[in-house]
């Protein structure tokens, strides 16, 4: 039998980690919880968590702080819980690297929904970057001067590793993937990030942080008035 997927619920309030225990488990989820962002973090990296449901007011730890860390090395959806009127929260939450959010007092089925599509979207992704294994003969891709290790996540740069951030990443690998396409911002938001939350500016600085990195290697023309094309 397939595994459950697994999600963790980070959220200080009893009664809501509760209400959405309830209704994963109901949905078929295997559901661990923590009361405290460190806790969260910990069982983030330790548990073999799919997802993560975040609220961002938390104890110690705030949920901004968690995402930013665990973001270091887990590339897992993350869905934020913020609350009404925090209309910054829920940008700054997407820039550093959550999937979406819900706004409290949240519907709980909303929340399940949510959840139901990002994990959908996870295996997706996950699908896609095993056929372009089987094209490549393996799981790099060669674009230029780049390579992209899709399974390890690891670029290289003329064979030195280059830095980048699970967003520079995904990125990098849409364009890679559809090489010799013309792709617009919206395309790029929905394909490698998974969301339409984003100003399609935030495709824009990504572009330029890794021009930043990777120079004349990465060969992408802009289009004027669509988005961008990475040469075949
Ligand atoms: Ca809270």
């Amino acid at each position: 039998m397939e595994r459950k997927s697994r999600i963790l619920v980070v959220e200080d309030e009893e009664a809501q980690r509760w209400a959405l225990r309830q209704y994963l488990t109901r949905e078929g989820y295997d559901v661990i919880e923590a009361p405290d962002g460190e806790s969260g973090l910990r069982l983030a990296r330790e548990a073999q968590v799919d997802l993560a449901v975040v609220d961002v007011m938390l104890p110690g730890l705030d949920g901004f702080e968690l995402v930013k860390q665990l973001r270091r090395d887990s590339s897992i959806p993350v869905l934020f819980l913020t609350a009404r009127g925090e209309e910054w929260n829920r940008v700054a939450g997407l820039e550093i690297g959550a999937d979406d959010y819900v706004v409290k007092p949240f519907s709980v089925p909303e929340v399940v929904a949510r959840v139901r599509a990002h994990l959908r979207r996870a295996a997706e992704r996950g699908g896609e970057r095993a056929s372009l294994r089987e094209i490549a003969g393996g799981s790099e891709v060669r674009v230029g001067g780049v390579s992209l290790d899709l399974g390890s996540r690891r670029c290289l740069l003329e064979g030195r590793p280059v830095e980048l951030t699970r967003r520079e990443f995904d990125l990098l690998a849409t364009l890679a993937r559809r090489r010799g396409q013309a792709l617009s911002r919206r395309q790029l938001l929905e394909e490698a990030w998974g969301t339409v939350h984003l100003s399609e500016k935030t495709v824009d600085v990504h572009v330029a942080r890794l021009r930043r990195k990777l120079g004349d290697a990465l060969r992408l023309t802009p289009l004027r008035g669509v988005g961008y094309r990475l040469e075949a």
